[in-house]
């Protein structure tokens, strides 16, 4: 078995699309990033490399290169997930918890745990999404942004 952790934040910013776990949520701002702004795939990204080895997201996929810019994350997630397999490692399961003070995001978790299961290749069981708000505190309780926090365990 091998784990490893990933943590992402990004800041909100106008007229953009609010993309999370791959789901589109509907809310009056985005996320800025380079990509689409998916933090909770950029530190499930993180967890994988993490956990097989392999460095991190801005090594594999640099926020300088055009080729990524606006990008969907999933693109991302499967090509990380395709190193792994190269490797011959699998995901035994994943937790990831998503901070954020808006929007509410429970109507929209087991819609994000189908279809990053479906990118891992592992059973839907296998991966939980949490959200929570940290109570107006901080950054993310500020509303000006949103973190994600993943750990992932694979299996040779
Ligand atoms: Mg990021």
């Amino acid at each position: 078995m091998l784990i490893g952790q990933g943590i992402d934040a990004h800041r909100f910013a106008p007229e953009r699309r609010l993309v999370l776990g791959g789901i589109h949520i509907p809310h009056e701002l985005g996320l800025a990033a380079h990509s689409d702004g998916d933090v909770v795939i950029h530190a499930l990204c993180d967890a994988l490399l993490g956990a097989a080895g392999l460095g991190d997201i801005g090594r594999h996929f640099p926020d300088t290169d055009a080729a990524f810019k606006d990008i969907d994350s999933r693109i991302l997630l499967r090509r990380v997930m395709a190193a792994l397999t190269e490797r011959g490692l699998a995901v035994h399961n994943v937790d990831l918890t998503i901070a954020a003070q808006a929007p509410k995001l429970a109507p929209y978790r087991d819609a994000m745990r189908e279809v990053l299961a479906g990118d891992l290749g592992c059973p839907i069981e296998r991966l939980n999404v949490k959200a929570t708000t940290t109570e107006r505190m901080g950054f993310t309780g500020r509303g000006e942004g949103i973190a994600a926090f993943a750990v992932v365990l694979l299996a040779e």
